[in-house]
């Protein structure tokens, strides 16, 4: 089945995604505008992470949430950035939808369940923002080069639009070159995760980004 470009439904749900993606703060589940929820935020530093390879191990398109491993030390960096006065944002690449193996919904849903366990060990994921786009793609509707595929910096630049951002302490981890490139075009340092513990990386950077600050 192929859905059209112009399919209202996909239209509809992919604003929806955009608007949560955005909004996965404090806990509130539910899709509220943009603008009056971010509005009056303070400026602070923002985390960008990638997340298959860095949050979770990465198993080539995880959709559900048994399909789940966290890294180890995720949930423990998570809730140490916090602490530091980061804001937490994750930026990922979904091609999986692009190829039919996975809905947004699903991909909503899955960020909606990480969220919670994060909560539940302390740490907050202020914002998630996927790609489902990918020029190969199956499904029409997302067969395109879209500026939010990294290494294209969209889901950074649109971060960085969303939240008052203190870019002086700002930085993004993954795992990959493209991650990496991705910062780069945004202006921001890309830290590449390796492997091994977050938290031990995610202390780190901190300190290193606190020894370049003034
Ligand atoms: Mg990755």
């Amino acid at each position: 089945m192929t859905r059209g470009r112009d399919d209202p439904s996909i239209r509809r749900l992919r604003l929806e995604s955009r608007r949560r993606a955005d909004l996965h703060d404090s806990g509130q589940q539910g899709v509220t505008a943009v603008d009056e929820n971010l509005a009056g935020l303070e400026r602070r530093p923002l985390a960008l992470l990638d997340r298959d390879g860095v949050l979770n191990k990465e198993v080539g398109f995880a959709h559900r949430p048994e399909q789940i491993t966290w890294i180890d030390g995720a949930l423990a960096a998570l809730a140490r950035l916090n602490t530091a006065g980061y804001r937490v944002v994750v930026v990922t690449n979904q091609s999986g939808v692009a190829r039919g193996l996975y809905s947004e919904a699903d991909v909503i849903a899955l960020h909606g369940w990480m969220s919670e366990v994060a909560k539940a060990h302390g740490g907050r994921i202020d914002a998630f923002y996927f790609c489902p786009f990918h020029p190969e793609a199956t499904i029409e509707a997302y067969r395109m080069e879209h500026l939010d595929r990294k290494p294209s910096p969209g889901m950074v630049l649109r971060a960085l639009a969303d939240f008052p951002t203190d870019r002086s302490r700002t930085f993004l981890i993954g795992d990959r070159q493209s991650d990496i490139e991705a910062a780069k075009a945004a202006g921001l340092p890309g830290l590449l995760f390796q492997g091994g513990d977050l938290d031990v990386f995610v202390t780190d950077t901190l300190s290193q980004i606190s020894k370049m600050s003034f």
